[in-house]
């Protein structure tokens, strides 16, 4: 099988706060946000064989470069079997959970059943970063047991045309607005994430979103949202440099959220530490 693959950060500790993890991004993505973090896996096709791609999470799994998997005799194709993967990674595990990210990897999502199996197999924890515009998706993995946590980004209220000014491509609201209650029902840990950019979304839209977020938690009582995260946009590499919003202005942001919300609503707020790339 074929993976349009964008990358690895072998080693994150911003992507699930409390964890090591290993980020793995599948390139492509149909929603055009203006401030896109990962305007290089937007488009293109960069194809990678699944097992490539299995031997590279092994060897970071154990700690051990690429090139010493070559000296130990897995070239020329550094490819393994699935099943076993498992085998090789007797040693203490150098990160302990495995993120997909994009681009959107839930348009691969055989890739993504695939390689959470993988993970499963390393006995790493697993997560899906998404945009929550392929609900059917999402629902499938969490219906497989592969998922412990999804991170589900939300960029506006969840409403039209405010969605589309978002994310640039119309219809997607209903979408996501999906894939936050399969969150609740599911009963699958989660965080709603909003990167919070000057004007995108203004405080009204995070109200609705927090409002929504509220609504649905009165609706499934036993859900695990664990946070509700604001986090600082900043500018992507080549776009022209704004000034991101001042973390004060997202702590009132986040009290605004709080006081439209009857409930304990935890919101959480950070700004972005810049993360380095390994193709
Ligand atoms: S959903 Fe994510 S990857 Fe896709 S365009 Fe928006 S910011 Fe970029």
């Amino acid at each position: 099988m074929k993976v349009n693959f964008g990358g690895i950060v072998p080693l994150s500790t911003v992507d699930w706060l409390g964890r090591a993890v290993m980020v793995v991004f599948l390139r492509g993505c149909p929603l055009s946000c203006p401030h896109c973090h990962n305007q290089n896996l937007q488009t293109g096709e960069h194809l990678v064989s699944m097992h490539t791609i299995s031997s590279r999470i092994v060897s970071v799994v154990k700690g051990l470069p690429v090139a010493s998997l070559a000296r130990s005799g897995l070239e020329p194709s550094l490819q393994i079997d699935l099943e076993d993967a498992s085998e090789r990674a007797s040693s203490k595990p150098f990160v302990d959970a495995l993120v997909l990210s994009g681009g959107e990897p839930l348009l691969q999502v055989e890739a993504c059943r695939r390689l959470f199996r993988l993970a499963r197999s390393l006995k790493l924890a697993t997560a899906i970063e998404t945009s929550g515009c392929f609900p059917n998706g999402l629902q499938w993995l969490l219906e497989k047991g592969l998922v412990d946590k999804v991170f589900l980004d939300i960029k506006s209220a969840l409403m039209e045309p405010d969605y589309e000014k978002a994310t640039g491509r119309a219809g997607m609201a209903a979408r996501v607005a999906e894939s936050l209650s399969i969150c609740f029902k599911s009963k699958v840990a989660f965080d709603v994430r909003c990167t919070i950019f000057p004007g995108m979304p203004t405080i009204s839209q995070l109200v609705d979103i927090a409002e929504t977020v509220c609504s649905l938690m009165g609706q499934y009582p036993d859900n695990r949202l664990d946070y509700v995260l604001l986090q600082q946009g900043t500018p992507r590499e080549g776009e022209s440099r704004f000034e991101p919003v001042a973390e004060q202005a997202l702590h009132e942001m986040a009290r605004a959220c709080e006081a439209g919300c009857g409930r304990k609503l935890r919101i959480s707020v950070r700004s972005i530490p810049k993360m380095s790339w390994k193709n």
